[in-house]
């Protein structure tokens, strides 16, 4: 591409996001002259700055149990990997962790876990409860799909968001990767989570075998059209015990590039800097928070099960306490001029405070 067409269509890019094609995102994911990708760096960056400011937002990523019924062939949480320790949080311990989190003034907590039938839609409610009753905190869900009744119960019993990443929107790939589910029933999952008023995240996978660049951009398309708020994108990193264990990982570049593009063509969403990438990329939260991103997601996990939570193998291998990570982010963020941020860090599109 000559730089004066790649100016055009990265400025095209940011005044009409809307109007932007697949193959347009396309022809911008299959970037690779360094000069080329530093404007493409540039121009998210200057979107990030006009449609979020300067804040970085703080979620406390508190994995409450790996037990898992599906059995996707690329997370080492699959339902067949016998290998894998399994655990399940007490509400005991999940509070005094949000405890940890609140000291630390963070102000918003993750629930995440594999589809654990595990925990009932009662007894998720009555923990969303007691959070909301001790903090000021937001709530964020990710624990997979679960049957449509119960997401109002969880809503009314205060959760704010919920996190459930399409990882491709390509229904072809998404059916060879995820047995028994539908890419259509994920859809469904997040405009029925939309319609009760939670905030929706999303977000894709990096790497998959036969993605192709026009896959990315259909992903970006169906985020865009889903209206998100937030946006994770992750490079796929193989597990042993897995059938994609001979996949390579997952470009560390493509995941900068979605990253880019996520926030030029989203805009007014939350885009975290995800542990996958920083697994691959020990410099990936200065580098993805100048390439778009607004979150980090510090993992408040017990170091004693953090281990055991691997959808892939080096994930939580590091048993740094919660205030040293904290500590570092911080001190992260301020060397490169941004700003912690001290509020909850709801949604950007609507004025509730989420
Ligand atoms: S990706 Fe999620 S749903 Fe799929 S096996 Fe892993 S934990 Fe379970």
């Amino acid at each position: 591409m000559s730089i004066s067409s790649l100016d055009d269509l990265l400025e095209r890019c940011r005044t009409d996001p809307g109007g932007r094609t697949k193959e347009e995102i396309a022809s911008l994911l299959r970037l690779t002259d360094p000069g080329d990708m530093a404007a493409l760096w540039r121009a998210a960056d200057t979107v990030r700055r006009e449609k979020v400011g300067s804040d970085i937002h703080l979620r406390g990523l508190l994995e409450i149990s790996n037990y898992c019924r599906r059995n996707c062939h690329y997370c080492g949480l699959r339902r067949d990997n016998r290998a894998v320790s399994r655990y399940r949080l007490t509400p005991r311990t999940i509070l005094d962790t949000v405890e940890a989190l609140d000291r630390q003034g963070i102000r918003t907590v993750v629930l995440q876990s594999g589809e654990d039938p595990g925990w009932s839609v009662g007894q998720l409610a009555r923990l969303i409860e007691s959070i909301k009753g001790r903090y000021d905190m937001a709530v964020t869900l990710s624990i997979g799909r679960r049957p449509p009744e119960e997401w109002r119960i969880l809503r009314d019993a205060g959760m704010n968001r919920y996190l459930l990443r399409h990882e491709t929107a390509c229904p072809t790939l998404y059916e060879r990767f995820h047995p028994g589910d539908t890419l259509q029933d994920r859809i469904r999952a997040l405009k029925e989570l939309r319609a009760l008023g939670v905030d929706i995240g999303s977000g894709n996978l990096i790497g998959l075998p036969g993605q192709t660049p026009e896959a990315l951009a259909a992903d970006l398309l169906l985020a865009r059209a889903l209206e998100v708020d937030m946006y994770g994108v992750g490079p796929f990193i193989p597990h042993p015990e897995t059938p994609l264990s001979n996949v390579p990982a997952g470009s560390v570049k493509d995941t900068y590039k979605m990253i880019a593009l996520a926030r030029l063509i989203l805009q007014n969403v939350h885009i975290p800097i995800t542990t996958a990438l920083c697994t691959l990329d020990p410099a990936a939260r200065a580098r993805g928070w100048s390439r778009g991103g607004n979150v980090i997601m510090p993992n408040a996990t017990p170091p004693d099960v953090r281990g055991h939570y691997e959808i892939y193998r080096e994930k939580g291998v590091g048993h740094a306490a919660l205030e040293t990570t904290v500590e570092s982010i911080r001190g992260e963020i301020h060397a490169m001029g941004r700003s912690v941020s001290t509020s909850r860090g709801g949604s950007l599109k609507r004025s509730a405070t989420s």
